[in-house]
Parts: structure tokens; sequence; C-alpha cells
């Protein structure tokens, strides 16, 4: 009868228990297909929480920021880089993608084109997928490792840089980080 008892209290812990891990393992597949494996979303809706509107509209649907936004508006990045540094210019760190913090372009690559973007003459090895548009009028340029979208490289302009390659990237699809 002893035994009885235990062999009862013994199934119905396992049978709390049991679906516990299995609603967990559930839980954690869920999570890895909404993430794509990688720890980035795989839909609109998970790019929804992790970006302001203004930076789901670049990085996801290819928008552009109108010119001048990011150095004259407060909490852009250009302009919290000039309140901070006194500068849009810093001499060293990294801008990385707003979308998956990949490291995208070193801070001595920004430069001034006077267009309204921020602007870089060359990427970092390999963070920058190049795509042409499809009326083949502009080249966009999108992260490498998320598919954000950027803005467009434009080359042989002119620019006394190493490159001649302008980099036009919106600013909500950059983020600096000082120490890199
Ligand atoms: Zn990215």
């Amino acid at each position: 009868m002893l035994m009885l008892r235990m062999t009862a209290a013994f199934a119905v812990t396992r049978a709390a228990y049991v679906p516990r891990a299995v609603a967990m393992a559930r839980a954690v597949r869920r999570l890895a297909a909404a993430t794509g494996g990688d720890g980035l979303p795989n839909d609109d809706a998970g790019w929804m929480t992790r970006l302001s509107p203004l930076q789901f509209a670049v990085l996801r649907n290819k928008a552009t920021e109108p010119g001048g936004y990011s150095e004259s508006t407060e909490g852009e990045l250009e302009f919290e880089l000039s309140k901070a540094l006194g500068t849009k210019y810093p001499k060293q760190g990294t801008f990385e993608c707003a979308g998956c913090g990949a490291p995208l372009y070193t801070a001595t690559s920004k430069f001034d084109s006077g267009c309204g973007w921020p602007a870089f003459y060359e990427g970092l090895p390999g963070a920058i997928k190049e795509l042409p548009d499809e009326d083949g009028r502009r080249v966009e340029i999108v992260c490498g490792a998320c598919n954000g979208h950027l803005g467009h490289v434009f080359k042989s302009e002119g620019f006394p840089t190493p490159t001649d390659e302008r980099h036009c990237v919106n600013g909500v699809s950059l983020k600096y980080a000082p120490r890199s």
C-alpha cells in the first residue's frame, strides 16, 4: 500500500514536471525559429520590437531619412556626436549597424561630403553588401550581417578621399561605438 502511494506521488510529480520541460523545449525552439537561430528577428514583427519606427522604415523597408535629419535632430547620430564631441567626425571608434550591431565603418572613414547624410569612403572588409537598384541607376548598400538597408554608394565623384567612394548612409541605420 505504501509502495502504491509513493508510485502515485511520483507519477503526479512526474506528470507535472514533464509538461513543463516539454513546454520549455518548445519555447526555446520557437524562439530559435523566430530569430532565425542567429539571435536576429526573421520577420517584421520581431524587427519592430527592436527598432524605432523610423529605423524600421529605413533598415527594413528601404526608406530614406530627410536630408540633414541626422545632424539637426536631437537624439540622432550626428546631432549627438556634435553635442558630445564637438564634431561629427570622431577620431576613433566604429559605426555599427543599428539593427544587429555588426561593425560597418571605422570612424576615420567618415568624411564631410556636404550631402546631408553621414558619408564614409569605405566599409570594413566584408561588412557591407552592394546591390544594384532595379532601375540600374544606383547601388544600394546593406549590412552584410542582417541585410538592413544603409543607403547607397556613389563612386568616382571626385572626392579627395583614398577611395573616391561615397557611402551615403542614413544616420538611423548606424550607432556609434566609441571603443572598437
Ligand atoms: Zn546589421
